[in-house]
């Protein structure tokens, strides 16, 4: 760890990410955010516990949008830990008239607009846009003085925002969900297949690793890919795609490139 890490800790862990359930921690070391609550509560208070990481650091939880895999979790959370819930003013509607969230204590959430920073434990927030089929989906850009990291998760494809906010970033968390061929030749019927692979569905390995080529700069030390798929992706092929498409950058930028686990979460890293 250099100087810089040890005065100003930003941390991060996933603790799910995937169709089956998203959740994620980001911290400065004292306290910090959850991003999403895909997940049980339980499993989210049990899975922060194993990385050292207690309740009564989590200030907020930022969500991304209404999808049941995003939100499984948070009305049960929020409610019995008093935490805020932010997220923009559609995607607090969605919450609101979704079955599995409807609980949702209405005095602790709390409406963002996108693209305008707002602190929140020692770190800067800013929420922008994403094209995808939730409410007011969203993905966060969230830094402090040392270190940046943009989550950009559920979205069809990438607009010159999430490109701006991505390659803003030290730490990237980027949506790689399926191999187009695994896609393609698996058992989804094909109204869903549309959907996935649609501007308002979500990114494939080719997709992240187009960014990756045409962006990718060495300002950008970790790169994060999740949301992949159960049935249409397998983790050594998202990685390779990644690393296919930096060809040899990992080497020249002492760049780490790690695909989150669908069903158990990762270690804590410290960027
Ligand atoms: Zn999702
Ligand atoms: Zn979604």
């Amino acid at each position: 760890m250099d100087l810089f890490s040890a005065l100003y800790p930003f941390v991060f862990c996933s603790l799910a990410s995937g169709s089956s359930g998203n959740s994620y921690y980001i911290g400065n070391g004292d306290e910090g955010l959850l991003i999403d609550a895909g997940i049980s509560s339980r499993r989210i208070v049990k899975s922060l516990a194993e990385n050292g990481i207690s309740m009564s650091q989590v200030k907020a939880v930022l969500v991304t949008h209404d999808h049941s895999d995003h939100i499984k979790g948070l009305a049960v959370l929020a409610n019995k830990y008093k935490l805020a819930v932010m997220a923009t003013p559609d995607c607090l509607k969605g919450i609101s008239q979704h079955p599995l969230a409807a609980e949702l204590d209405i005095d602790l959430m709390h409406e963002i607009k996108t693209r305008k920073p707002f602190h929140l434990s020692g770190l800067e927030v800013t929420a922008f846009r994403v094209p995808h089929d939730g409410s007011g989906n969203v993905g966060y850009h969230i830094r402090n003085s040392h270190a940046s990291l943009t989550i950009a998760t559920d979205l069809g494809f990438l607009t010159d925002e999430v490109i701006h906010y991505l390659k803003a970033a030290t730490a990237i968390v980027l949506e790689s969900n399926y191999d187009e061929e695994m896609l393609q030749n698996g058992s989804y019927p094909p109204h869903l297949k549309q959907r996935i692979r649609s501007n308002q569905g979500h990114l494939s390995n080719a997709d992240a690793a187009a960014f990756l080529q045409q962006h990718f700069h060495q300002g950008i030390q970790h790169i994060f890919l999740c949301h992949l798929s159960q049935h249409n992706n397998r983790p050594e092929l998202a990685r390779e795609s990644a690393l296919q498409a930096l060809n040899g950058s990992t080497a020249l930028a002492n760049l780490a490139v790690t695909v989150l686990p669908r069903g158990q979460r990762s270690p804590l890293f410290h960027l």
